[in-house]
């Protein structure tokens, strides 16, 4: 469609070399100017906010409150008394500093006409000098030792931040009042927000501006309205999500890709060859799976399941498809060592169908590489085959996406060929979040796990108690179950995790796993020798695996039932769960003991994840509560993937504000307007404004 445009000049006239710029509108190139332009901020406290993404006047007024300080009563200073916290305001008589130790303590007299207090702040010496006898304070607080301890306040023209606070996302080094005053000042910049929502669509939904809603967001009047403009805000950023793939959406339906047809033969011997016919959920699937890829418009599907719950059947049945017909399909993983882990999972059966599949890694030789590019099915990083257009004829791509979500990385797929997709995330995601993110997908999902399993038995330990962990493991080992020892997460190379579980493995060796045959497997291994450790724990030749995150894909020994992780407190909760899915393969009981340093050791986060495990093992309410502890930005990736951080949203809550959002982008498609810039700037150099 195309847009209308009213002539808005008279065609006789020659327009003017510049149109006279009309008072007070909006110009959104100054809400980029950086943070030192504000009143009190030099290069110190710059850099500090810096730290925090703050770096402009729009960083700083799309920085959300957290939550508000709640209001509290007003009281005059005569009633003051008890212990709860009140405002009191009033004039200050007298101001004084003194030190005790290394406290440093402002005093300043203040009256409000009933009685005067002395009101007390600590640490924040350059108080004194706003604290003029004469100004008027409102301050929050609660009366103490020396007098009224200061909790908050407003010096001068009270902008009633002590009844109704916003409490900003703060670091140590910038104190939550430092970041109150700052956006203060940046306020004043509201107006140089443009409103990108078409005019009509605001109207019609009743949404105030987007300046307004700002406003409310850092000085709200009640709870409610700090809602309806995070509401407001949240509603453009998943309009702006959800127009993107709408677009993307519509774009696809006039791509071209093979057909492929009906499964053949090469799938009969697939089914004849795994050890186990499809479950239910599995078939569905597969149909679903066969009906895009007949159509000549490329599939992008989502294949949703818990850990263990069979999706990788799934996937190599998509691969092989495409090698049924003569062309090529690729398994995308987002790091090298999973890459290989999955060419270690599929490679045997694929030798067995007479499939030919091949690792690409960026160490391999030219020479290597080559070949492998033109082999059946190739595995490797979303990097490396994305570089690899030199891909024979691919014709269905898996992406493993492994909590990455990968909008750019789609975009680059969906470049030049237009190869069939499946997406496959390692864990489960919130179900809103795939709706989020994944809104343009048709989803397959397997609900249920093959065979009825035991629930894996999760326990908590403490470290001091670690040994009863391994008391348990060994009792277990002697009557010929296996096991797992995850080795801590360190932030380091995976050189140095390597080394650390050869020396957890030794040690073990000679301590509490004496009487067993240990083994060690990490990412330092090649996956000649990583295919040999994996051969000999499933031979039984070895009782205990010590090893990294490795496993954590591909590693799949019924008989192993037991799984001990070392400081389980330094591990995400997906990367947990979908370690914890290493057992509980089998028919037996499995466990699961995650041993960590003392509760009261671990941040309140850290506890949480724990708890969760211990509690439950499924892993869409794990996603949930992942959601709930590190928030959408966060969970997102939003780094990797080109999204921006979805700031205001809160997807356990915004499920209609989402339908609403996906509704109003449908609408949208076809109609140019503001909201495209902020398309482009959302998914840099795709085509999707329209
Ligand atoms: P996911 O990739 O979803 O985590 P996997 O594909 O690794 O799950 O499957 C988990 C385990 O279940 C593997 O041991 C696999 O061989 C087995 N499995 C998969 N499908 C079936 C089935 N239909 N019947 C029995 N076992 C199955
Ligand atoms: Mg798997």
């Amino acid at each position: 469609m195309t847009a209308l445009r009213r002539q808005t000049v008279f065609a006789s006239l020659d327009p003017p070399p510049a149109w006279p710029a009309t008072r007070g509108r909006p110009r959104p190139a100054r809400l980029d100017t950086e943070l030192d332009a504000l009143p009190g901020v030099g290069a110190t406290l710059k850099r500090k906010l810096a730290k925090l993404g703050l770096e402009t006047l729009r960083d700083l007024l799309e920085h959300r409150p957290r939550r508000y300080e709640s209001a509290v009563d007003e009281v005059a200073i005569a009633a003051l008394g008890g212990s709860e916290e009140v405002a009191i305001a009033g004039e200050v008589l007298n101001v004084s500093s003194r030190r005790r130790g290394r406290l440093k303590i402002v005093t300043a007299r203040i009256s409000d006409g009933t009685a005067s207090v002395a009101a007390t702040w600590f640490n924040q010496p350059w108080l004194e000098e706003q604290l003029q006898p004469g100004v008027h304070v409102r301050l929050r607080g609660k009366p103490g030792r020396y007098g009224f301890d200061v909790k908050s306040y407003d010096v001068g023209d009270g902008e009633a931040t002590a009844d109704f606070a916003p409490v900003y996302p703060a670091s140590e080094e910038i104190p939550p009042k430092r970041l109150r005053t700052l956006v203060g000042h940046a306020l004043g910049h509201v107006a140089d927000y443009f409103d990108p929502i078409p005019a009509e669509l605001r109207e019609r939904r009743a949404m105030p501006l987007k300046r307004d809603a700002l406003f409310v967001i850092h000085r709200p009047e009640s709870e409610d309205e700090a809602e309806t403009g995070r509401r407001r805000l949240a509603f453009e950023e998943l309009l702006v999500l959800q127009l993107g793939i709408a677009r993307r959406a519509a774009e696809r339906e006039n791509t071209l890709a093979a057909s492929l047809g009906e499964p053949g033969e090469l799938i009969v011997r697939y089914r004849e060859a795994l050890p186990f016919s499809l479950t239910p959920y599995q078939e569905q699937a597969v149909r679903e799976i066969d009906a895009d890829l007949a159509r000549t418009i490329p599939m992008q599907r989502l294949l949703q399941g818990d850990v263990g719950s069979g999706k990788t059947v799934v996937a190599l049945y998509a691969l092989l498809r495409a090698v049924e017909h003569r062309r090529q399909g690729a398994l995308m993983a987002p790091t090298e060592t999973l890459a290989e882990q999955h060419f270690l999972t599929i490679e045997g059966i694929c030798a067995e169908l007479g499939v030919t599949c091949a690792l690409l890694t960026s160490a391999s030789p030219k020479k290597v590489r080559t070949a492998a590019l033109s082999a059946d099915v190739v595995v490797g990083t979303h990097a490396l085959i994305q570089e690899g257009v030199e891909l024979r004829d691919l014709a269905v791509a898996v992406v493993d996406e492994q909590h990455r979500f990968g909008v750019e990385q789609r975009k680059a797929l969906a470049q030049g060929r237009a190869p069939h997709v499946l997406h496959m995330t390692a864990t489960p995601i919130p179900r809103t979040l795939a709706l989020t993110v994944y809104g343009d997908l048709a989803v397959s999902e397997i609900a249920k796990p093959p065979a009825s399993r035991r629930p894996i038995v999760t326990r908590w330990i403490p470290e001091e108690r670690a040994s009863e962990a391994y008391t348990r493991l060994a009792r277990l080992l002697r009557e010929g179950r296996q096991a797992y020892v995850v080795c801590p997460l360190v932030e380091a190379s995976e050189t140095t995790l390597a080394r650390a579980a050869e020396e957890e493995a030794e040690r073990l060796r000679r301590a509490e796993l004496r009487e067993f045959k240990v083994g060690c497997m990490h990412g330092r291994l090649k996956p000649d020798e990583r295919r040999d450790v994996m051969a000999r724990f499933k031979a039984r030749e070895l009782d205990v695996l010590v090893a990294t995150t490795v496993i954590e894909v591909g590693v799949d020994v019924p008989n192993a039932t037991v799984m001990i992780v070392q400081e389980a407190d330094r591990f995400g909760l997906a990367q947990l769960h979908q370690l914890r899915g290493r057992v509980g393969r089998g028919a037996e009981q499995s466990y699961c003991l995650l041993v960590s340093r003392p509760k009261e050791e671990l941040t309140e986060a850290a506890v949480r994840r724990l708890d969760a495990l211990v509690e439950t093992t499924d892993g869409f309410e794990l996603a949930e509560v992942d959601l709930e502890l590190r928030g959408e930005g966060q969970l997102l990736g939003t780094r990797q993937s080109g999204l921006s951080d979805l700031r205001f949203t809160k997807l356990r809550v915004d499920r209609p504000l989402l339908e609403r959002a996906r509704k109003a982008a449908q609408e949208l498609v076809d109609v140019p307007g503001p909201l495209d810039d902020e398309l482009a700037a959302l998914f840099p150099e795709a085509g999707v404004a329209a």
